[in-house]
């Protein structure tokens, strides 16, 4: 069969991957757990349940504007000058369906082909895909200190003639790192200077712990959002747990977001009016529920690095938010595919090989589940590579007796 060359290059998911074959296993009666998703275990938001069954029932369900709903994109308004203290207008937003749409179509509407985009490493996994689709070329600037912070100097090092953009995700995933402040003003400035775009994924920006706070780029910049090269995308999959609503945002100058927004006219057409409603009632409503969904994830992130704290040979740079840590495993093997495999064949704990987010030697742990699941989750973790942790362990009812090393 003939396939375009282009799409059949673009890689699998791993996540999803990964959370499908968790799932046959799970269906097989296998006691999986499961620590490679990020996905929250909250129930949606009540305002959001009540807004979109409200739109259902007034059985006008039809398209909407392609860059979204007035009332959602007034949500979006209020929710930018609350946390980015920016005035932004109708024509500077984009409702797209998640955050990953929002991405696809900023790098679709800036990129010529052969374009460079500078990603961090450790990144998302989508960034170089989309890229790719983009017929783009990534550019990966990796941390060379065993930090999951860049240098500047390296960054500003990657920078070609062909660079148009950078992305920054921070706070990260999969490492749980937060830029500190001054890197992302001199970041900030040298996209000025240079006219390139700096891409903000601000998906897991309220999501930090104790002191930490992630600095938004926007308070680097005296530049109106028309003459910023701030991009920032943002929704509501994280910050409500939210994910199977699928809706993300985009602020961006109004050039790039018409030409984006036809983008989306010509692909998607609009978001379904029901999730925009949803998400508008969860950015409309009580906003404890932000606080309690980064109360739990907190606990759970404190429970790992308690857990961890007995996991001989491990090294792990504690995460200052998102729901990810990427602990070092290379004192038991360089290679993170086979190590992730091993815990699922083993353990039945599903983790995500670092090697998929330009890390190799780590492996990603998801703590968005049950406070359990990560106990449990790292005891099982301990029990496979750690030979100084306890030989038995019972995985289900069944009892497993270490007999490897
Ligand atoms: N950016 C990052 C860094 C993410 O981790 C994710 C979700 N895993 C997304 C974007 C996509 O979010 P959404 O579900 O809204 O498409």
């Amino acid at each position: 069969m003939k396939l375009s060359k282009l799409a059949s290059e673009i890689a699998e998911s791993p996540t999803f991957a990964l959370n499908e074959e968790a799932r046959l296993l799970r269906e097989r009666g296998e006691a999986v757990i499961n620590l490679g998703i990020g996905e929250p275990k909250n129930k949606t938001p009540i305002s959001a349940i009540l807004a979109s069954a409200a739109k259902l029932t007034s059985g006008e369900v039809k398209y909407t504007p392609p860059d979204g709903l007035p009332s959602m994109k007034k949500a979006v308004i209020r929710y930018t000058e609350e946390n980015y203290d920016r005035l932004v207008a109708p024509e500077n937003v984009n409702i797209t369906n998640g955050a990953k749409q929002s991405l696809f179509n900023i790098l679709y509407s800036i990129l010529n082909p052969q374009d460079e985009v500078i990603v961090i490493a450790p990144y998302w996994v989508s960034y170089n895909e989309m890229i790719k689709m983009c017929m783009g070329i990534p550019i990966i600037v990796t941390p060379e200190d065993g930090t999951f912070t860049p240098r500047f100097e390296d960054i500003e090092r990657a920078m070609t003639s062909s660079t148009r953009a950078i992305i920054v995700n921070s706070p990260n995933n999969p490492s749980g790192a937060i830029y500190p402040p001054e890197l992302i003003g001199k970041i900030v400035e040298m996209c000025e200077k240079k006219g390139i775009f700096m891409i903000c994924d601000d998906i897991y920006h309220k999501l930090t712990f104790d002191h930490h706070v992630a600095v938004p780029a926007y308070h680097f910049t005296k530049k109106d959002i028309e003459n910023s090269h701030i991009i920032a995308v943002n929704g509501v999959a994280k910050l409500y747990g939210m994910t199977g609503f699928r809706i993300g945002w985009v602020i961006a100058p109004r050039d790039l977001s018409r030409v984006m927004s036809n983008v989306l006219a010509q692909t998607t057409s609009c978001v379904s009016p029901v999730a925009q409603a949803a998400a508008e009632g969860a950015l409309n409503g009580l906003q404890s529920v932000v606080e309690a969904l980064r109360l739990q994830i907190q606990n759970n992130r404190d429970v790992l690095l308690q857990e961890m704290r007995t996991f001989n040979g491990v090294h792990l740079v504690e995460p200052a938010g998102t729901f990810y840590a990427l602990p070092d495993i290379r004192a038991f093997s360089n290679n993170s595919v086979e190590v992730s495999k091993f815990l699922l064949k083993k353990a039945m704990v599903v983790t995500v090989p670092g090697k998929e987010f330009g890390m190799e030697g780590h492996i990603r742990i998801s703590f968005a589940g049950s406070v359990n699941d990560v106990t449990e989750g790292i005891a099982r973790i301990k029990w496979t590579l750690d030979p100084t942790s306890p030989n038995e362990i019972y995985i289900g009812d069944k009892k497993m007796i270490r007999d490897w090393m």
